[in-house]
């Protein structure tokens, strides 16, 4: 898998794709990241990037051409295709089903927008789809990209020991995983569930999987809903 990152903070996103397990998985080459500054392609003299929305009213926006650019840029520098994605608040809603399909790509381009947003005739010419982290606004586009980033890299092969890291996690099958707990057996009173002591592997699983549907059942019933029904 390898993610183009482009933004006019690529300092932002290396600091965190450097870290833990992402970070190691790029030293080892499980994963390729390479964050490119938009602003390296702007033709403007005095190194603009942004402007005043036609139309008035607050705030800038990021022009067509640095972006455009940009993305031109990076396609070419592989023959491996690019599937674009704007990150905006306007965007469908990140699910895991969708990391699942996207760690199937072998090429993403992640756009980050700035300040008002991003001239909408770029975005017609490079998006394939935009994708929201949820319905909020944050300043930028760096940590929903990081976000989408880190999902995916984490279900591509060689980022974690083995694929069962993953899909016994929240989500995978639809449901929200059971608790946790580690050492000590008894902390401030309170004792670890004496099956999790038990070295009983069927009863352990069958334990995990009720607190599984018990904890989907009183924390989501819109997804207890859909597993209920197997969709
Ligand atoms: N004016 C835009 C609007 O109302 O839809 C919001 C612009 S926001 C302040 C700046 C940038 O942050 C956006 O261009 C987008 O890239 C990113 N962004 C903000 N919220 C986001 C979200 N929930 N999901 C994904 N990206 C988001």
């Amino acid at each position: 898998m390898q993610i183009e990152i482009a933004t006019l903070f690529p300092e932002m996103c290396e600091a965190v794709l450097s870290t833990s397990i992402i970070g190691r998985a790029r030293t080892k080459g499980a994963l390729t990241v390479n964050c490119h500054q938009i602003r390296g392609y702007t033709t403007d003299r005095h190194n603009r990037v942004d402007d005043s929305p036609f139309g008035g009213g607050m705030g800038m926006v990021m022009q067509a051409q640095p972006v455009y650019d940009c993305w031109n840029a990076v396609r070419a520098q592989s023959e491996v295709p690019m599937h674009t994605i704007y990150l905006s608040p306007k965007g469908k809603t990140l699910t895991q089903q969708k990391v699942r399909e996207l760690a199937e790509l072998p090429r993403l381009f992640l756009l980050c927008g700035h300040y008002e947003g991003i001239d909408q005739r770029v975005l017609d010419k490079i998006v394939d789809e935009e994708i929201s982290i949820g319905d909020y606004v944050v300043t930028g586009g760096e940590l929903p990209a990081l976000v989408l980033t880190d999902a995916v890299a984490r279900m591509c092969e060689n980022v974690l020991p083995s694929p069962d890291a993953y899909m016994d996690e929240s989500h995978f099958s639809g449901l929200l995983e059971y608790p946790q707990y580690t050492r000590p057996e008894i902390w401030e009173g309170e004792a670890v569930p004496p099956v999790l002591l038990s070295g009983h592997h069927k009863n352990i699983a069958a334990w995990r999987a009720k607190e599984s549907q018990r904890i989907t059942k009183e924390r989501r019933p819109d997804l207890w809903a859909k597993w209920s029904n197997g969709d």
